[in-house]
């Protein structure tokens, strides 16, 4: 006999029942299968020039040990980071995908009495983090649409939203959506106004894709400044966003407090074997940075020269408005067989997000613009 069933939901924390599970959106899988191999993936910011040469040999060669659990230390791994990066191993953390690590900081470091700080359309996991830690959560508006950098981060309206309660801020340098970034100047004024007992995640996602000359990463202030906290991933220009690995650097002592909580195994051997060969394979990154920054001012001055308002991206894609339109015109794409990101869940219902793809996809994409906005569906 089976009792019945609590209203799990009344039993769950505070700030998980105000959560709803993550909408993977389109089934790709469903769409893959109907479009035959033809469809045109850009709605996920993954990368379109593949994995780097050497990577799948150093996966192949972790096979046959997948019996054993991978290295809960990710040694070898963290060595090329370190190395990379210039900072030491012991401020280096290993994540399942830098999602995780996200997560990681808002359990360890906010709750009821310590506050979160993000920005209006930042990335949307950090307002996740900041719930699932029934931690206060304060919005600083972003800049506005006829700003430069239209919608991005107003690092000074984030300041001021930083109260005595406040011990996390979440930014990223570009930021999802918006593709939008802060300069390094900009940055120091920031820390500069921070109060001491206020942590800054700065996530990094997308830094192999910026080739602005004003962006600075934040790892420039790790040996500076103990309360930076950078994040990256392999998930992006590295091309392995299936095998979930991204890390997390910051000071030793930072480091330390969040290994407690970290599950021992949550890097897989692969993802660590193949993140490792990754970081050597220099030349390929270069190569994915250039053809990158070449197909997004292509497809920027395009979409453009059409009358469409394209945000300033640093990042592997670009978000344009489309108007009141955008549901059809999204609609009728993927009847093209061409996948694209809504906006809507980020209030950004009037705007598609596209992710580079081959330049042959985005001519494709285009050449499918031009055919549905033509019949209507344009603004
Ligand atoms: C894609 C992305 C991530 C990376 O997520 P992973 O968990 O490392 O795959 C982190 N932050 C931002 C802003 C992103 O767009």
């Amino acid at each position: 006999m089976s009792a019945a069933a609590p209203d799990f939901d009344a039993l769950a924390q505070p700030g998980i029942r105000s959560l709803r599970a993550y909408d993977p959106g389109h089934d790709l899988v469903a769409l893959r299968a109907a479009h035959d191999g033809t469809l045109i993936e850009l709605g996920s910011n993954e990368s379109p020039c593949g994995i780097a040469p050497g990577v799948m040999d150093a996966i192949a060669a972790a096979l046959p040990e997948i019996h054993r659990y991978p290295d809960p230390r990710g040694g070898a791994l963290k060595h090329a980071l370190a190395k990379a990066h210039g900072v030491a191993l012991e401020q280096i953390i290993l994540g399942n995908g830098s999602h995780e690590l996200l997560m990681l900081l808002g359990q360890v470091f906010a709750g009821p009495d310590a506050g979160v700080v993000v920005s209006q359309f930042g990335f949307a996991v950090y307002a996740l983090a900041a719930r699932a830690a029934n931690a206060p959560l304060r919005l600083a508006a972003a800049l506005p649409r006829e700003h430069a950098m239209a919608r991005g981060h107003d690092l000074d309206a984030i300041a001021d939203a930083v109260d005595a309660d406040t011990r996390l801020v979440y930014l990223a340098n570009p930021n999802n959506p918006t593709g939008t970034w802060y300069s390094g100047d900009a940055f120091a004024a920031f820390l500069a106004k921070l109060p001491a007992q206020v942590l800054v995640v700065v996530d990094e996602a997308y830094r192999e894709y910026v080739t602005a000359p004003d962006h600075v990463s934040a790892t420039a202030w790790l040996a500076r400044d103990p309360r930076v906290i950078v994040t990256g991933t392999f998930s992006k220009a590295h091309a392995l966003a299936g095998l979930r690995v991204g890390y997390a650097l910051a000071a030793p002592g930072l480091i330390a407090v969040l290994e407690r909580a970290r599950e021992s195994f949550n890097v897989n051997a692969l993802g660590l074997a193949a993140a490792e060969a990754s970081l050597a394979a220099s030349t390929h990154l270069q190569q994915v940075r250039v053809r990158n920054g070449e197909q997004r001012q292509w497809l920027a001055d395009a979409l453009r020269a059409r009358g469409l308002f394209v945000y300033p991206s640093q990042t592997n894609f670009l978000l344009v408005e489309f108007g009141p339109h955008t549901t059809q015109i999204e609609a009728k794409l993927l009847e093209r067989g061409i996948v694209l990101r809504p906006m809507a869940g980020y209030g950004l219902g009037e705007c598609l997000r596209i992710s580079l793809g081959t330049g042959e996809e985005n001519a494709r994409l285009l050449a499918a613009l031009d055919e549905v906005m033509a019949c209507g569906g344009g603004r």
